[in-house]
This record gives structure tokens, sequence and C-alpha cells, in this order.
């Protein structure tokens, strides 16, 4: 047992980490999210969702995803580094392990259809994956921009019955694609559940998402001290809207001998402006329902973002990640474009496994941690996913046709 210290705790009851998080939205969305916090409150106490979710996870989904030590990887940085591999769920990301989550929640509150917003469209594909399995009506909100970069995953969704709804206001991606489905909610209430892709948005999204994401970081504790008889010395994950991050971090919060570090896109570089790195380079406002660091301008308007990887490519951050950087709780760092796609290659060429571009940029980080390791040194990183969707990107960065 750990000692419980109080970042477990958190959110308090009105959804707050620290300064962050809360429920920045139209009165009209309050009761459903009283609705969905509550419902989930009950679920997550009732033995038989967790008999249904722990089913689906192992049979469906494929868990629990091997915790890797990646040889190859550790004599060339001269430390134990690990790859939890979330690349190995059902879908090629651990996105589903939230949808998995959720569709659930939807189902007990009696809800005939599910919206959702994608960027790269992984999050979508899980949705729509999860909608097919259950026989739920699936709308998806995709920028148009992304719906012309991410033509397979468009047509994945498709075949697995969503309709995908392309949206063109804004600069027509991800940040446009959830404002459509917001409006899309507060309109078909009633009738229909949002599925969050990230630990973002309003109260309960940001403690629902990473209590479901969790399963990753508790699978990879009894792992390693299965494993290596101790804990790991870090934990390493890129950060988007954070999920996959929090996932892994989650369950190690309480234990501060280990040391958390989340990788942020630096794009073309920070100086260039040209990055999706709020945490490392942005300032605490208010973007899509709640309170957290984001990137914005000197009237706060909200900046544009990129990132080589559409996954990464967000101007805000879950609430929590803001929380735990000014706790001190875990550092935040950043890699650029082309380091992630330096690190696709030599996973690739090292370990026979071709990670996605997102998940690159945790791996990427491994060349900066030189004057930290040591050939006992533990490193679990999250494989968040695999990057057959990136292939057209990677196909042309590296020159390989
Ligand atoms: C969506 C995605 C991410 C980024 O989202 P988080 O919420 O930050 O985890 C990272 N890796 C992969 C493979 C993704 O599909």
């Amino acid at each position: 047992m750990t000692v419980q210290q109080p970042h477990s705790h958190l959110p308090d009851e009105k959804g707050k980490f620290g300064p962050f998080g809360g429920r920045y939205v139209p009165e009209t969305l309050i009761p459903a999210l009283d609705e969905l916090a509550s419902e989930y409150k009950t679920a997550v106490s009732d033995p038989s969702f967790q008999m249904q979710m722990q089913q689906i996870l192992r049979h469906y989904v494929g868990r629990a995803t091997p915790l890797y030590h990646a040889e190859r990887l550790s004599s060339m940085y001269n430390a134990k580094i690990y790859l939890k591999r979330e690349d190995l769920c059902h879908t090629g990301a651990h996105k589903i392990n939230n949808a998995t989550g959720q569709i659930l929640l939807a189902l007990r509150m009696k809800k005939p259809r599910i919206i959702a917003e994608t960027g790269a469209g992984q999050h979508g594909v899980a949705t729509a994956t999860v909608c097919a399995r259950f026989g739920l009506k699936c709308d998806i909100y995709m920028g148009q921009e992304d719906v012309e970069r991410q033509s397979l995953n468009v047509a994945r969704m498709k075949l697995l019955g969503a309709n995908v709804i392309p949206v063109t206001s804004g600069t027509a991606t991800l940040k446009d694609a959830t404002n459509e489905a917001m409006r899309d909610w507060v309109t078909n209430v009633r009738s229909t559940h949002y599925i969050i892709g990230s630990v973002v948005g309003p109260h309960p999204y940001p403690m629902m998402v990473r209590d479901f994401q969790s399963v990753i970081g508790r699978e990879a504790r009894a792992q390693i001290l299965e494993q290596e008889g101790k804990l790991p010395h870090y934990l390493v994950a890129c950060v988007g809207g954070g999920s996959n991050a929090m996932g892994l971090f989650y369950p190690f919060v309480n234990d501060t001998d280990v040391k958390i570090i989340g990788v942020e896109a630096a794009g073309e570089g920070i100086h260039t402006g040209r990055h999706c790195a709020p945490l490392s380079a942005g300032s605490p406002g208010v973007f899509q329902g709640s309170a957290s660091y984001l990137i914005q301008d000197a009237d706060g308007q909200v900046a544009p973002s990129h990132s080589i990887s559409a996954g990464l490519d967000y101007p805000g951050v879950g609430p929590e990640h803001s929380w735990m950087k000014e706790a001190g709780r875990a550092e935040y760092v950043s890699v650029t474009d082309s380091e992630a796609l330096d690190a696709v290659r030599l996973t690739a060429e090292q370990e026979g496994i071709i990670v996605a571009l997102e998940t690159a940029h945790a791996i990427a980080w491994l060349k900066h941690m030189s004057d930290r390791l040591q050939p006992d040194t533990i490193v679990i990183i999250n494989c968040s996913g695999r990057g057959d969707k990136d292939m057209n990107t990677i196909v042309r960065e590296l020159e390989l046709a």
C-alpha cells in the first residue's frame, strides 16, 4: 500500500485540480454533466460494470498489453528501457480503453446516440469501433483539413458504420471539430452521449478519462514489480490532450521517488511559434470547458498550433497536467518534429517496432536524458500507438519512396 497523499483525491467535488479544471460550459449542459458524473460514480462501485469492463478489455481490446524490455534501445542509451505496448491494443492505440468505458456508461444511461470529435482519426476510429460492437448510432466530427490528411481513418470510420461530419469553421482542425461536437451535444443532450477522447473538457471528463486510461499504469506497475522487483526511476509519455500520459502516470503519483516526464510537441521549434507545447510555452486560460494551460496570443485568443503528429496538434492540455506541473510532481519538456521522425526510424531499426509519430516524441526524449541514465536506471515509456496511420507522412519525410 502506498501512502495516500492529497493528489490522489483530486479533483475536488467541483472538478478542480488546484486552480485548473472545473466547468466552463453553457448552462444547458450542466444537467448532462451532473447525470454523467453521478452515473459514473454509481458504475465504478458496481461489480457488474467492473466485470463487464474487464471482460471487454481482455477479450476484445487485448489487455493486458505487454511491458516489453527494449534491449537494443537500452544498450544504446545505457539504461533499462521498457515500452508499455499500447500499440498492441485493438485499433492500434490506447484510445479504445476510454472509448470502452464511456460506451458502457452510455448504455447504462440509455443514450441511443454517440458523438465524438477526432483529429488524426484515432479517437474517431476507437469510438466507431465500440459503437459498432454495441450497436449505437455514431456521428464523428472531424475538421475538413484532417479529413483530407487522414483519409484512411475516415474510410475506417465509414466502414465501421459511423457518419463522419467534416467541419469547415476556424482552422478546420481538431479544436473546431470539438466546438461543433459541443454544439451538437447542447442541442441533443437527452438522446446523445459525447465521448471526449482525452483528459480535457468540463468535469467529470478529465477525471473519468484518466480513470479509464489508468489501466495502463496499473498494469505497468504490477509488470515492472514482477520483472524488476522494484518501481521504475522514470516514466515518460507524450502529451497531446494528455490521456495516455495520465493513464500511465496516475497509479504512480503517490510514489514520489518515481520521476514523471511528459513530452510535448515542439513542432518546428518553440522559438518559431509553430508548436503545440502549452505546458512548456503557454499560459493558463480557459478553453473548451476547463481551465488549463493553453497556447494563446496577447489578447487571450487561442493561437494556431503545429505538430507533424496530428494527435498532438491541439492548443490545450488536460487540467490535471497543469496541476502536476505547478505542483512540481511532473516535468514537462518538448521535442521537435525532426527529433520525433528520427525516433520513429530508430525504434523501427533497433526494435522492429514502427511507432506512431505521437509516441516517437516520448522516445525522442531519451537522448536528452543521458546525464541522468545509468545501466540500472529503469525507464518506462508509454508506447501509445502504432505508426501505420502515419506511413504517408513518414514515407514523405524520411524519403523512403
Ligand atoms: C491521440 C493519440 C495521442 C495523444 O493523445 P493523448 O490524449 O495525449 O494521449 C498520443 N498517441 C497516440 C498514438 C494517439 O492516437
